[in-house]
C-alpha cells in the first residue's frame, strides 16, 4: 500500500506558505466562520463545503473524531478516501454520520483481486472510487475496465490521480511514472462509461489545458485543484482565466445547474492533513478572486455540484 503521509506534509507545508502570502486577499464570504477560529461550531451562514479529497489516515487512531470536528467547524463533508484494510471503520463512521463523511474506496487498480474489492466496497454502502493512483499502466488500459464496468454499473464518482506524482524513496527502483495518469487518459474512461462522474485530481497538474478541454466537452469529467498547483501559480492566478476560457460561449456542454461559467467543471479538494484544509479554502477563494469567478459558481464548486452529484442530507 503507498504510504500517504510523505506527500501530505509535503503538500501541508507548501499550502501552508501559500497562505500566508495570501491571506489579505482571502475575502470571500464563506471562509468567515473558519477564519475567526472563534467558535467550535460552524456559523449558520457558513456554506457547507463538500471536500472530494480527504485521504484516511491509517496511522492517525483519532482520525474520524479529528474530522468531525474539523467537518463541525468549517461546515464540511468530507469524502473519505479509505484503503481497503479500513474500510468497515469508515463505513460505520459513514452510517453514523452522513452529512459529514462519505466513502470512498481507495484501492489499486493492479491488485489480482481489485474487482472483488470494489465489489466489497459497493457492498458496504461506498459511493466510489478513489484516489487512484501509482498505477502500473496507463488508466485507460483495457486490463482495468473490469473495475470501470462497475463503477459504471454502480452509477459511481471515481477519483483519478493525475499528473505529476511523488517518488515514494529516492534512490530505488520505481515502476511508477506520471505518463501513465495524464489527463488525456480519463476522456476515453468517461466516453466508454458514460455513467461514471469522472473526477481528475490536481486539474492534470501540468497539463491543465488537457484536463480542461476535456472537462469542457464531457459532461462527467470534472477536476479539483488539490496539490501544488495553486501554490505554485499563486503570483499568476489570473492565468486559470486563459485555462478555463469558454465562460459564456456557445461551445460549453451540459454543466450543473446550466451554469454558463467554465469553473462550473471544478470541484474543491484538499489532499493535505486535516488541519491544513482551511488553508487549501483560502487558495481556492484566492483563485476565485483573481478570475471573477462568479458568486454562485464559488458555491456550486466548494460544495454544491458535489452534493447535488452525492444526494447529501443537510
Ligand atoms: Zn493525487
Amino acid at each position: 500500500m503507498p504510504n500517504p503521509i510523505s506527500r501530505r506534509k509535503f503538500l501541508g507545508a507548501a499550502s501552508t506558505v501559500a497562505v500566508s502570502s495570501l491571506s489579505s486577499s482571502a475575502s470571500a464570504k464563506t471562509a468567515l466562520a473558519t477564519t475567526t477560529g472563534q467558535t467550535p461550531e460552524a456559523s449558520p451562514t457558513a456554506e457547507r463545503i463538500v471536500d472530494m479529497h480527504v485521504h484516511f489516515d491509517v496511522t492517525v487512531p483519532s482520525f474520524v473524531s479529528d474530522l468531525l470536528k474539523i467537518c463541525g467547524s468549517l461546515n464540511l463533508t468530507a469524502c473519505v478516501l479509505t484503503p481497503f484494510s479500513s474500510r468497515k471503520i469508515v463505513a460505520e463512521a459513514a452510517r453514523q454520520h452522513p452529512s459529514q463523511i462519505v466513502p470512498f474506496g481507495y484501492l489499486d487498480l493492479d491488485a489480482p483481486d481489485v474487482v472483488q474489492q470494489v465489489e466489497e466496497f459497493h457492498a458496504l454502502g461506498y459511493r466510489g472510487l478513489g484516489e487512484l493512483e501509482f498505477v502500473k499502466k496507463p488508466f485507460n488500459d483495457p486490463s482495468y475496465f473490469p473495475v470501470y464496468e462497475l463503477a459504471n454499473r454502480y452509477a459511481w464518482i471515481v477519483l483519478f490521480h493525475t499528473g505529476i506524482v511523488l517518488l515514494k524513496k529516492f534512490g530505488e527502483p520505481e515502476d511508477v511514472a506520471s505518463g501513465w495518469m495524464r489527463p488525456i487518459h480519463l476522456e476515453e474512461i468517461a466516453r466508454r462509461f458514460p455513467k461514471i462522474t469522472v473526477l481528475g485530481a490536481h486539474c492534470g497538474n501540468p497539463e491543465y489545458e488537457w484536463a480542461a478541454e476535456i472537462a469542457r466537452w464531457n459532461p462527467n469529467v470534472f477536476f479539483d485543484l488539490s496539490g501544488s498547483s495553486l501554490t505554485k501559480m499563486r503570483e499568476r492566478l489570473v492565468d486559470f482565466r486563459k485555462i478555463f476560457w469558454w465562460s459564456g460561449s456557445s461551445w460549453r456542454t451540459e454543466t450543473p445547474n446550466n451554469d454558463p461559467s467554465a469553473y462550473s467543471k471544478i470541484v474543491f479538494g484538499s489532499d493535505v492533513k486535516l488541519g491544513e484544509i482551511e488553508s487549501v479554502v483560502h487558495q481556492y477563494q484566492a483563485m476565485f478572486d483573481a478570475c471573477d469567478v462568479p458568486p454562485q459558481t464559488r458555491r456550486m464548486i466548494m460544495g454544491g455540484t458535489l452534493a447535488n452529484m452525492l444526494k447529501l442530507p443537510e
